[in-house]
């Protein structure tokens, strides 16, 4: 069960607009979107094709923003080159979001035509994003379906939501919201008790009481002894080499990042 109505605030799935300000996807099989496809649900589709996992890897929808190359930019695989899927629509709205744009609009592509274009990339990592990822239901089969595929699969998501099931092939990045954010309150608890020494966590901190905040947490629930432990700079908002005095003065078991494509390329769109 998510912690919460995963799809109350997803947009609807109407469309083909692209959001408006949204960056160019980098596109290189130019795949159309799936809008203007019939409903396959009872449709002719459903009556010729098996019932199989491939048949459900062709319907299932999902609703994306853009799909890139770039370098990782945050995480223990940072700097390595990546593709990212980014899920179109988040439930929150964190006081740093750089990803508004992703909050409505996007395009529908089946997990089929996602797998296509990820390969075209040929890459070894790919990272799903949003957004929030796991507010559309069939995230799931997309990670199933680029696990299969044989990639090295990552899910950024914003910790709101349950991710009990997501596979476990996966490396699931989760965040823990910190007061500045105003959005502590959704943090969803209960995952704590599932992450492994696969998956990491992360604290995007804006000010001290942050910091003070998220080193309370660290300690209570004793993070770094079940997976590595992020934190990193609220961009533009906490001095960064104030944050790394902290966390060098408290000796801190945890991993200071800062965000690599913000520093190469400012948060530009497509990177
Ligand atoms: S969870 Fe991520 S995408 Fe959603 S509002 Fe927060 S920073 Fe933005």
């Amino acid at each position: 069960m998510p912690c919460q109505d995963s799809d109350a605030q997803l947009p609807p799935r109407h469309g083909g607009v692209e959001p408006s300000g949204a960056p160019a996807r980098s596109t290189p099989g130019g795949i159309p979107s799936r809008c203007d496809a019939p409903p396959v649900a009872g449709g002719v589709a459903s009556q010729l094709l098996p019932q199989s996992a491939d048949f459900a890897t062709n319907v299932s929808q999902l609703r994306i923003s853009e799909i890139f190359y770039s370098l990782q930019g945050e995480t223990s695989r940072i700097g390595l080159p990546t593709v990212f899927i980014r899920l179109t629509g988040c439930p929150l709205r964190c006081a740093y979001c750089d990803t508004r744009y992703a909050f409505s609009g996007g395009q529908n592509y089946s997990v089929a035509d996602i797998l296509k274009q990820v390969a075209e990339y040929a890459p070894h990592y790919v990272t799903v994003t949003g957004g929030e990822p796991l507010a559309q239901k069939n995230c799931q089969s997309l990670l199933i379906a680029l696990c299969d595929a044989g990639y090295e699969v990552s899910l950024e998501t914003s910790g709101a939501l349950e991710i009990s099931e997501v596979d476990s092939r996966v490396m699931r990045i989760v965040d823990i919201k910190t007061p500045a954010s105003g959005e502590a309150g959704k943090n969803c608890w209960a995952n704590l008790s599932l992450l492994t020494q696969h998956d990491e966590i992360k604290f995007v901190l804006c000010d001290e009481n942050d910091y003070r905040w998220a080193k309370q947490i660290l300690r209570q629930h004793h993070l770094d002894k079940k997976c590595a432990v992020l934190f990193s700079p609220a961009h533009g908002t906490l001095n960064a080499a104030q944050l790394a005095e902290w966390v060098l003065r408290d000796r801190l078991p945890v991993r200071m990042l800062l965000q690599l494509h913000k520093l190469l390329w400012n948060n530009a769109p497509g990177h």
